[in-house]
């Protein structure tokens, strides 16, 4: 199962509410098998038709294993640009649609399927 840090999730919703109604998108970094950083992408484009991302402009990093985008309208589905996307690149991919909750994050596959996450509380790891 996929594993996303809780402060992550907060932060999140909190960009995807700033944008809003624009959308946002930005690409997914690991660390020790948790989802923990997003890498936005110098030339990413952020628009009412919706976001660009230059892949080129993505620094090689072989920690940044998926994408996430948001949603301007409160519907998850990926739209089919967003499945021919997932396809290129990454084996995740996260949708956050209004009203930007955790309720209403999403995971797929690069194929399209739907992905169980479970929020991992860093805090609460630290010793
Ligand atoms: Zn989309």
């Amino acid at each position: 199962m996929l594993k996303i840090d809780k402060e992550l999730v907060e932060f999140l919703c909190a960009t995807a509410k700033n944008m809003h109604p624009d959308e946002f998108a930005s690409f997914l970094r690991e660390k020790n098998g948790i989802i923990t950083e997003l890498i936005f992408s110098p030339v990413s484009f952020f628009g009412k038709t919706g976001s660009i991302i230059d892949w080129n402009s993505l620094p090689i990093d072989r920690d940044i294993k998926g994408t996430v985008h948001s949603h301007p309208i409160p519907n998850t589905s990926p739209s089919e640009a967003d499945l021919y996307f997932f396809s290129k690149f990454g084996k995740y991919h996260g949708i956050i649609a209004f009203p930007y909750t955790q309720e209403t994050l999403v995971f797929y596959s690069n194929r399209g399927k739907h992905l169980e996450y479970e929020i991992i509380d860093s805090e609460k790891r630290k010793f």
